[in-house]
């Protein structure tokens, strides 16, 4: 049987200079490891036709399934703050696009499928690690519904590749509503093509922001909806403790989705300088950075359009100063409504910001662990003597003093004390990829080729908010010696 990828590519019938023809690079002895079937579903995707030995050999990029129309897309990028005017899919192929379910249109790419012409000096594979760390992740994001890429399937590539040692290779099979980045625009910007910025400006806002397309001025509504959607992620990411670890523009999705997790984390103990990648030297991607960075870089896809503005410069400038400064309000609605729902608040009173706040500074103060803290305060919520939320605390008296002032405000309102806490519970997860059961399921994987944990993880991580007692572990801090301080690109 032969399965079926209805594809609708549109992305390749852009202009030559968007992207780079290329097919994946067969490799040695595929083998599928994780087929992620109610993905394939809701891509229109026969799951049993995905499986071996036709589906492993397509989704390690050993054939090339019919319609395809496979492109390493061009994209420029500033990395760690420098520019680089040429990066594009060193290692990533895009089979092409399929319309989901619900009607939305999904890049369907191979990530680790061998050389492109931008992978510079780079081999255009990937290990394995990473590969399950992306995997891991990006779905566990999705399940506490952030907007992300999504992991379609994991396959090892029967070779090696050569990073510090010699490590299994991998090829992700990841799906996007896009795979367009601040970078794309720049890679054209750079070159002084005003006609690829409109061209590319002008698929975005039919693919992404279709209720933009009768706008008056549609660039400047583009830039407006740019900013809204990172500015909503990023409060998002803080408010379940995620640490994207490389925000580089070119990481960065023009769609508002999480994209490209490297040596990504989730904080245990509460830290708002905390910081994971091994390359992040001066803490540019710290945790409490995030929110800047992301205006830095929208900053930098405001400047790629200004040509699409206004011919006076002038002009251009300040329209793109008045959009950005929209991130700041945008963000901190975000947040702080996300926060008040953390603390189980129904409305919004004068002193709830300081509230948390006091909270947070106690919770950083005493190495509390920011998970959960925030899901035992929905246990202290529907029973005052449940005392976990004050046990996360090094100085539990620290914690008594604010629960006093919280349970004196959540009395104004309403609510019984079993609404509040199933609330709480709803927007406050008990499972989130603790970065050492992370590590651990990548050790048994490499190691071992046991991808019993993996599974089992991927299995908790998929229902975050539930309580699932029997895998209350998956739930716990790192011991000290299990701590994980540092996270690789593996790249
Ligand atoms: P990343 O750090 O994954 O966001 O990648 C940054 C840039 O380096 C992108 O242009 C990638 O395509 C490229 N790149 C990363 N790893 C490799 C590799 N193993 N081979 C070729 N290009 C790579
Ligand atoms: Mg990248």
């Amino acid at each position: 049987m032969t399965v079926h990828f209805p594809f609708q590519n549109s992305y390749s019938a852009l202009p030559d200079s968007f992207f780079a023809r290329v097919a994946p690079t067969p490799v040695a002895a595929p083998r599928l490891i994780k087929l992620n079937r109610p993905l394939a579903v809701q891509l229109g995707l026969d799951p049993d036709g995905l499986e071996p030995p036709e589906g492993a050999e397509i989704l390690a990029g050993k054939t090339v399934p019919a319609g395809a129309d496979p492109i390493a897309m061009a994209y420029a990028g500033h990395q760690f703050g420098q520019f680089v005017p040429q990066l594009g899919d060193g290692r990533a192929v895009l089979l092409g696009e399929v319309i989901d379910k619900d009607g939305i249109r999904r890049d369907i790419q191979l990530k680790g499928s061998g050389p492109t012409p931008f992978s510079r000096r780079g081999d255009g594979r990937a290990a394995l690690g990473p590969v399950l760390r992306e995997y891991i992740v990006s779905e566990a994001m999705f399940a506490l519904g952030i907007p992300t890429t999504r992991s379609l399937a994991a396959a090892v590539t029967g070779e090696h590749v050569i990073r510090e040692t010699a490590l299994p290779g991998a090829v992700l099979t990841r799906v996007a509503s896009s795979h367009i980045r601040v970078g794309t625009f720049q890679f054209f910007a750079v070159r002084r093509d005003t006609d690829a910025i409109r061209r590319l400006a002008d698929h975005v806002i039919a693919r992404h922001y279709p209720e933009l397309l009768g706008a008056e001025r549609p660039y400047h509504a583009l830039l407006g909806g740019v900013v809204a959607r990172q500015a909503d992620l990023v409060a998002r990411w803080l408010l379940v403790g995620f640490i994207h670890g490389v925000m580089n523009t070119d990481n960065s999705s023009i769609s508002g989705e999480t994209i490209d997790y490297g040596p990504c984390a989730f904080m245990d103990a509460y830290n708002p300088s905390q910081v994971f990648s091994s390359i992040d030297e001066m803490g540019r991607y710290a945790y409490a950075n995030q929110p800047r960075i992301a205006l830095w870089n929208l900053t930098r896809l405001a400047e790629c359009l200004l040509p699409l503005f206004s011919e006076d410069q002038e002009k251009a400038v300040a329209k793109a100063q008045d959009i950005l400064g929209a991130f700041s309000d945008t963000f901190s609605d975000g947040y702080q409504a996300g926060l008040r729902k953390k603390i189980g608040l129904f409305t919004e009173r004068d002193g709830d910001n300081a509230l948390i706040q006091d909270l947070l500074d106690a919770m950083a103060k005493n190495q509390a662990d920011f998970t959960l803290t925030f899901r035992k305060l929905g246990d202290a919520a529907g029973d005052p003597a449940a005392d976990d939320a004050r046990a996360q605390f090094m100085d539990p008296a620290a914690f008594d003093e604010w629960a006093r002032r919280w349970h004196e405000r959540t009395a104004l309102e309403p609510q019984t004390a079993a609404e509040r806490q199933a609330a709480m519970h709803a927007v406050n997860p008990m499972f989130i990829p603790r970065n050492h059961r992370v590590e651990a399921v990548i050790q048994a994987a490499v190691n071992d080729d046991d991808y019993t944990p993996f599974e089992e993880f991927v299995k908790v991580l998929a229902k975050p908010f539930e309580g699932q007692p029997d895998y209350a572990a998956y739930a716990d801090p790192p011991l000290p010696e299990q701590r994980v301080l540092q996270t690789f690109c593996g790249t």
